[in-house]
């Protein structure tokens, strides 16, 4: 068998998501789209189940997965995609739909449901992806309570820049969450990502959504206290399966891209781009081989990438690689590759996944 696999640990999960309901205080929904950002949905909902305030998905089949499986929680769809002719569906699995446009509108509008929807409606508060404009929002909001086709409404906006806490920018969507419900009387809010729940206490409000935080990367470019305390959950794990002695000058791999610049032991790592690796990874990107430090040189294929362990004469064939995890920051990894944390995460392909 081939011994690229991606361990994960469930119970990092819980520890993260216990950090982000205490630092918050409030009630915190795990987002577990895209397939738990490639950990498995079902397999962290259930590890999540008899504690989760809630979950949060993008897509009606994510959700439905999560119904089928047995979860009795509040499900949020963020701000995907569905058409009027799924509102009765939304309304049946008791989903919580996002609100965030104006065809959003005239579908409820039209809709004849079995019964009020439980609903957030999206403020743009300065991201402009998606919701409606402070301007607007205050009477919109008091037009679907009247309407008959919410049972309640909650208010959701997000933040473009929490990650940057010295841009100004989050600061300035407060203001405009302020000024677009300050009228509207009480009002349950959403606002925090995992960056709001880490860095952003003043915005917590009433319901937090951590997504990549639960998964134990850190939203962060830079060293952050409150994130220090995360747990890593996926170690992406393999081996080194041939070792090769190449003369100094010699380039290593498709494209000659990395060239020796001393005699060198290198390292064959049963891992390639097809395992969601990223090809991009540039010569120099940390690996841990036996627990050390050492890096990737030449570039990725697409089932094999090459490490220098010329400076590890204990470790080769049979070795143990970590390509990330414990020791050894996703997000550390992913900025090599010109990424983020996220996107490693979910491009994992073909590895097993093995839950511990
Ligand atoms: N809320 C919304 C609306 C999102 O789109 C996302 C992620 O894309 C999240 C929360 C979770 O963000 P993060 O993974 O940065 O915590």
């Amino acid at each position: 068998m081939r011994p690229a696999r991606a361990l994960i640990d469930l119970s990092a999960l819980r520890h993260n998501y216990r950090l982000a309901k205490s630092l918050s205080g409030c009630r915190a929904l795990a987002v577990v789209k895209a397939n738990a950002y490639g950990h498995g949905a079902l397999e962290c909902a259930a590890a999540l189940d008899a504690e989760v305030d809630g979950f949060a998905v993008s897509a009606i089949e994510e959700a439905l997965e999560l119904r089928a499986a047995g979860h009795r929680q509040p499900i949020v769809l963020l701000e995907g995609w569905f058409e009027a002719s799924e509102l009765e569906l939304i309304c049946q699995h008791d989903l919580w739909p996002v609100i965030h446009h104006d065809g959003h509108l005239q579908d409820l509008e039209q809709a004849n449901l079995s019964k009020p929807l439980n609903a957030w409606l999206k403020l743009d508060s300065g991201m402009h992806r998606t919701g409606f404009s402070p301007q607007i929002y205050p009477t919109i909001w008091r037009q679907l309570l009247a309407s008959g086709k919410v049972a309640n409404l909650t208010s959701i906006t997000h933040f473009s820049r929490a990650d940057e806490p010295d841009t100004g920018r989050t600061e300035q969507q407060l203001e405009a969450v302020r000024s677009a419900t300050a009228d509207l009387g009480e009002v349950a809010r959403s606002l925090c990502n995992s960056a709001g729940v880490l860095a952003w206490p003043q915005a917590h409000g009433d319901w937090v959504r951590p997504g990549i935080m639960l998964y134990g990367s850190s939203p962060f470019g830079f060293p952050q206290p409150q994130a220090a305390q995360l747990q890593p959950v996926m170690q992406l794990e393999s081996k080194i399966i041939a070792v090769h002695q190449v003369a100094s000058g010699e380039p290593i791999g498709y494209g000659s891209r990395y060239l020796t610049t001393r005699p060198s032991r290198i390292g064959l790592v049963a891992m390639g781009y097809a395992d969601g690796y990223p090809r991009h990874a540039a010569d120099g990107t940390p690996v841990l081989v036996d627990g050390q430090r050492t890096s990737l040189v030449g570039r990725v294929s697409m089932d094999m990438l090459t490490v220098d362990l010329t400076d590890l004469p204990a470790s080769g064939l049979g070795s143990h690689v970590r390509l990330w995890g414990k020791g050894l920051d996703a997000g550390e990894v992913a900025s090599h590759a010109g990424t983020i944390s996220y996107q490693l995460f979910c491009n994992l392909n073909r590895v097993p996944r093995c839950y511990q």
